[in-house]
């Protein structure tokens, strides 16, 4: 693979581990891709885009990042976390409903504590606005004498999503070092950087187990599914496959009915995942995210989708949102 290069934010590879506990409560093997452990600042899945594309924009000068995000963002909270270890300025253009929304807990306790300066975005919720409020704050720095790379909603670019290329092959050492060959890997999807590089990296190393995403976020009608595939196959190119991957969204393993009444929404089943694994393995899920990819395992276990093997289940980190008021009352 001609992958481009990676500034070290994180120790890799994250550990594979089994959960005997908690595949017992749901009767199928479970391995878990630990991309949630390594600290608050530089844990979850937004590291291994941001590595790509830091240590591309490194090399052009860059010295400030300015992107967009939810008030938990957790693309934001780790570009503060990656900008603080690179001694560059960080802007957080955050989109807030009416109201504010940006107590300072979690996610946005992290972002103050790593000395991003956040711009609250009330009543701007769309990815459009954020996108062009981002531009004139990375406008702004300019005229301080900064050189700022802007970042969209949770660093998807087809550079960043190479990150989880390499992440595939990573995993597939794991597995080929203890045999395992396992009927998927299974995770929470958004912005379609992490699915968009792992099924590059699937499509790069011509073998492996397929790769399903529960996405978290509406699907916008096929938006979303259209901005997965287009990574797909951006990452793929860029990490020097050829020809070019055709691929369109309906070759994706993407699951819709996880969502609920929307992103950021608690859903029951997803909290019941996130108690289960919890009190089985003592890991802790979010209700924005990884709870609700593993409600999705745990309906695919319960009906007999693992009988032919093992699942993956790709923590993607996001787990300082249950310290928020939120989110603490919706899960005690
Ligand atoms: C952003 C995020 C995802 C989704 O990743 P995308 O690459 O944006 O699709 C999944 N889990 C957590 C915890 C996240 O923060």
């Amino acid at each position: 693979m001609g992958l481009p290069d990676r500034l070290a934010l994180t120790d890799l590879p994250t550990p594979l581990h089994e959960l005997p506990r908690f595949s017992e409560a749901v009767g199928a093997r479970v391995l878990m891709k630990r991309d949630d452990v390594g600290g608050p600042g530089v844990a979850g899945n937004k590291v291994r885009k941001l590595e790509r594309t830091l240590a591309a924009a490194r090399e052009e000068g860059v010295d400030a990042v300015v992107t967009v995000g939810a008030a938990q963002s957790n693309h934001a909270r780790a570009t503060a976390a990656a900008c603080a270890r690179l001694g560059w300025r960080c802007r957080l253009v955050l989109g807030v409903p009416d109201g504010d929304g940006t107590a300072p807990e979690g996610n946005v306790l992290l972002d103050a504590l790593f000395g991003a300066e956040v711009v609250v975005a009330a009543g701007t919720t769309d990815w459009a606005a954020l996108a062009e409020r981002a531009e004139a704050e990375a406008a702004a720095l300019r005229d301080e004498g900064c050189a700022p790379l802007v970042l969209p909603a949770g660093g998807s670019t087809p550079l960043g999503a190479t990150g989880f290329a390499a992440a595939y092959a990573e995993l597939l050492d794991q597995l080929d070092a203890r045999g395992l060959e396992p009927v998927e890997v299974l995770h929470a999807s958004s912005t379609g950087g992490t699915h968009g590089g792992l099924v590059a990296g699937r499509e790069l190393a011509g073998r492996g187990p397929a790769v399903r995403g529960v996405l978290v976020v509406d699907g916008m009608g096929g938006v979303i599914g259209e901005l997965h595939a287009w990574l797909a196959r951006e990452a793929f190119t860029v990490a020097g496959g050829a020809p070019e991957l055709a691929l369109a969204p309906d070759d994706l393993d993407l699951e819709e009915g996880f969502l609920g009444e929307g992103y950021g929404v608690p859903t029951a089943e997803g909290l019941d995942a996130i108690r289960l694994l919890a009190r089985t393995e003592a890991i802790v899920c979010d209700p924005v995210y990884t709870g609700k990819a593993l409600a999705c395992l745990v309906a695919r276990a319960r009906a007999g989708a693992y009988a032919g093997g093992p699942v993956v289940f790709w923590h993607t980190g996001g787990w300082p949102a249950v310290f928020t008021a939120e989110h603490a009352a919706a899960l005690t």
